[in-house]
């Protein structure tokens, strides 16, 4: 079969031909049919100091998937070949104190697909059959593929009570706009996203209604003005990663307001922790996504009406998957889309 391989401990990734693997003990094989490219698949093509921390080579990689099962290994029930499926994408132990509670999610022994096991760029993958999600036959495929990100949003937003509340999110990434397009489905009242990338600030308008700003042009000061906010932001959801930008939240929440954390801050990051103590403002660090409450809402919400097609902005043949990879880099996209049939 064909797959992009992150075969050299060096910059790129490579078409491979590799065998077909076989499903073991409650696995099944997936004959793949759309994927996703996240940040991640970013970080390990160009080899920066987490991948190389992270990943050991050869590894066929990708998470974001969807696709058909084509063969079940023994003990797998409650699936059967033909079954369209995408994964949870952190195969956890099932041992661990949080696994046997029930919060896998929590599971400090996850492996990544894609990551610690090889992944879904590649015609066939094999999953546990535990971490199968059957996707519903009103959401579409190519919706279907960026369920796991999608579910990263999803978990993030649900994290706190939104209804009616004034939400800032930082970053207006394929994440930050799902977000804003959750949230405001669930009834914020003022969605603020801002970022420094004009194209996707205009992407997060298209995609839901919010306010959407320029951070690096306008001051959240002024956001606050324009929107008759006197107290600042009841949630905040940090999706940039960008230290400067959770500073900026921190200092314009509100009083006893909440904080989801999922970009992937620098240990640098400062924090004036008066704001934090005196103002009384809960931080929860995400990750990941809920198994599987958080699978089963967003099936639910997409199924109501959810429209999460509009992040979607490119999409690519595999054999295509250099120029895939440099309009990811580039900033100028929502959710760039590889098509493996
Ligand atoms: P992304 O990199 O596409 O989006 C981040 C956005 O932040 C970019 O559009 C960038 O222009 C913007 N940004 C940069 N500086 C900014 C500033 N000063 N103010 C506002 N915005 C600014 O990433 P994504 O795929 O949307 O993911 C969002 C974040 O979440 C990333 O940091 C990613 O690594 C992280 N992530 C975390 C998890 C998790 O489980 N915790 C899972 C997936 C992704
Ligand atoms: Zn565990």
């Amino acid at each position: 079969m064909q797959a992009l391989s992150k075969n050299r401990a060096e910059p790129g990734i490579w078409l491979v031909s590799a065998p077909v693997p076989e499903p073991a003990t409650n696995e099944v094989l997936i004959k793949v049919h759309m994927t996703g490219i996240c940040g991640t698949d970013l970080h390990i093509y160009n080899w920066d100091g987490w991948a190389q921390r992270n990943i050991h080579v050869p590894r066929i990689i990708g998470h974001e998937f969807v696709g058909e099962i084509t063969a079940v290994g023994p003990g797998v029930s409650g699936f059967d070949i033909g079954d369209r499926v995408t994964a949870e994408g952190h195969v956890t132990c099932g041992l661990c104190r949080n696994c046997r509670a029930g919060k896998r999610h929590l599971c400090h022994l996850a492996v990544g697909i894609g990551g610690g096991r090889d992944g879904a760029f590649a015609e066939y993958l094999v999953v546990p059959a535990a971490n199968l999600w059957k996707v519903h036959p009103d959401i579409p495929s190519r919706i279907a593929a960026i369920m796991d990100p999608l579910g990263n949003a999803v978990h993030t937003a649900l994290s706190f009570d939104l209804v009616g509340e004034d939400l800032l999110i930082t970053g207006a990434g394929p994440i930050g706009i799902m977000a804003a397009a959750v949230s405001r489905f669930v009834g914020a009242r003022h969605v603020v996203i801002t970022d420094v990338n004009d194209y996707r600030l205009e992407l997060a308008r298209r995609t839901t209604t919010c306010h959407a700003v320029n951070a690096s042009r306008t001051s959240l000061d002024e956001v606050v003005r324009e929107l008759n906010m006197s107290n600042g932001f009841d949630v905040g959801l940090e999706m940039s990663g960008n230290p400067q930008a959770f500073s900026d939240m921190i200092s314009h929440m509100y009083h006893g307001g909440h904080i989801g954390l999922l970009g992937f801050l620098p240990p640098t990051t400062a924090i004036n922790w008066d704001d934090i103590i005196f103002k009384g403002l809960h931080l929860k660090g995400i990750y990941g996504r809920e198994l599987f409450e958080t699978w089963y809402k967003m099936t639910q919400l997409l199924r109501s009406g959810l429209d999460m097609a509009p992040v979607i902005t490119h999409e690519f043949p595999v054999a295509e998957y250099h120029q895939a990879f440099e309009v990811v880099h580039s900033g100028e996209c929502g959710k760039v889309l590889l098509d493996w049939q």
